[in-house]
């Protein structure tokens, strides 16, 4: 059974796929006849199997998965401290075999693009980046990097009552990050490094987000995406706390960004929760995307973004699984399934609420578009990449098969995911990694993730002592 996900929506039973070198040459059914035109020179059997374009993630943290279990269940603001701390001072290694669990979880759960919002802490470097688009080449997924630049400390980008801090703490929250313009020159020798290497890799360029950064570093970032002809990806008003932060600070949210040339078709806004009517409006009128995360928005209690809105202006909503540390999963199929149960909530007309198909496509298309591969992946139709992912039948979440999308999306949870195919090649046979050895890796994961706590034990415990005051500023905000 293929969900070819293309511009018909088309399921087809049995259907046929041809694919030559990285690209889809032909999909259809016997009676196309395609066996005539197209000779095989490999076959893969995919008889009781349903079979679906590959899923795009648009929104990742690939170092979160070496540290994950270890942030607690707190609002965003408080979490962020416990986050920051088990991200320090990677070393080249820690960076690669943590972007390798993330892109051998993605596999495993029917994703094989993720775009990975990257934070190096306490520098950017360009090293760091790009061992995290090798570790993903590596197992096979294509990816997409956005790094991480921020400039403003702790204290100016959250309100917290630095007055009230102990003398310690009080040092920390003010002190700035690494100099903006050295982020700026590792962001460049980045996209140069990688600029035009071929179909696996995208580059962005991934401001905070707008309370985190100056306005000189947002201006600097934008003329870069531009320069370079890469996407500009930012969170964007996740918390409450983000939007009465941006209002005191800028007067306006979306108007801001859009002042400063930040909103664009080629800009994706990450989370948008606090998104008000008139920040939908600026961002539906430039044409910029949100990636909507909401099962990392119910882990941090930010809040239900208002998708049916974005939708009913023409937004384009593409959806993210966030880092493991706030979703708790990189599996996109249960983030399809929460943004389709919460869209119930999201105002009482039922005309508005995304089906399945458009679920698929926030899940594909949409967010292949933010990623940098607009048109060219999340579809199984001639001329696409590719990127196949193959799901046995024969389990009671497919049986009997009604609805192919919305039991894929709504029963599944991804379980029995057998093959994937990225680029016309089979990376995942029998759930296992083509790729790597994945025993090895998780004995080191382990072992790299001991060292990474053990070294961190300090920045730890000064979140734990960082927590209640953060933790009384959330409380505060209305
Ligand atoms: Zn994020």
């Amino acid at each position: 059974v293929v969900v070819t996900n293309d511009s018909r929506g088309r399921v087809l039973d049995p259907g046929v796929l041809y694919i030559d070198g990285d690209t889809i040459a032909a999909v259809g059914t016997d009676a196309d006849r395609l066996e005539q035109r197209y000779e095989a020179a490999q076959t893969l059997e995919a008889a009781g199997m349903l079979v679906l374009p590959g899923l795009v993630n648009a929104h990742y943290h690939s170092s979160d998965s070496l540290v994950r279990g270890l942030s607690p269940e707190m609002p965003l603001e408080v979490w962020s401290a416990y986050t920051e701390a088990g991200r320090l001072d990677r070393t080249l290694r820690e960076i690669s075999v943590s972007a390798q669990l993330g892109a051998l979880e993605a596999l495993a759960t029917g994703t094989t693009t993720v775009l990975d919002h990257l934070r190096l802490s306490p520098r950017l470097a360009e090293e760091g980046l790009s061992a995290s688009v090798q570790a993903h080449l590596d197992v096979g997924v294509r990816t997409a990097v956005a790094p991480v630049l921020s400039d403003l400390s702790l204290g100016e980008a959250v309100p917290v009552d630095a007055a009230a801090l102990p003398e310690d703490l009080r040092a920390f929250v003010a002190r700035p990050p690494q100099p903006a313009q050295e982020q700026m020159a590792e962001c460049e020798r980045f996209l140069k490094r990688w600029a035009g290497s071929g179909a696996r890799v995208r580059t962005l360029v991934g401001p905070s987000a707008p309370q985190r950064c100056s306005d000189g570093l947002l201006e600097a970032c934008i003329e870069m995406a531009a320069r370079f002809g890469v996407g500009l990806h930012l969170h964007f008003l996740e918390t409450r706390t983000q939007l009465r932060t941006c209002e005191a600070r800028y007067g306006r949210t979306a108007a801001h960004l859009r002042a400063l040339g930040a909103l664009g078709p080629r800009t994706s806004l990450v989370h948008a929760v606090w998104a008000t009517d008139h920040d939908l409006d600026e961002i539906g009128t430039a044409g910029t995307s949100v990636v909507h995360c909401p099962t990392a928005n119910l882990r941090l209690g930010s809040g239900i973004a208002r998708v049916r809105e974005m939708l009913r202006r023409g937004i384009r909503v593409a959806l993210g699984t966030d880092g493991a540390g706030c979703n708790d999963s990189l599996n996109l199929i249960t983030v399809m399934k929460a943004a389709g149960l919460l869209s119930a909530l999201d105002g009482p007309e039922q005309a508005a609420r995304p089906d399945p198909a458009s679920l698929l496509r926030m899940g594909t298309l949409n967010a292949a578009a933010v990623a940098g591969w607009p048109d060219r992946l999340g579809a199984l139709a001639p001329g696409w990449l590719a990127d196949v992912v193959l799901m046995r039948l024969e389990q009671p979440a497919l049986v009997p098969l009604h609805h192919p999308v919305a039991q894929f999306i709504y029963a599944t949870e991804g379980a029995r995911i057998e093959t994937v195919i990225v680029g016309g090649e089979v990376v995942l046979r029998d759930g296992r990694s083509m790729r790597v050895d994945e025993t090895a890796l998780y004995a080191e994961a382990r072992e790299l993730a001991r060292g990474v706590v053990q070294r961190n034990a300090a920045a730890y415990r000064r979140a734990g002592e960082l927590a209640p005051h953060l933790a009384a500023m959330v409380s505060g905000v209305r």
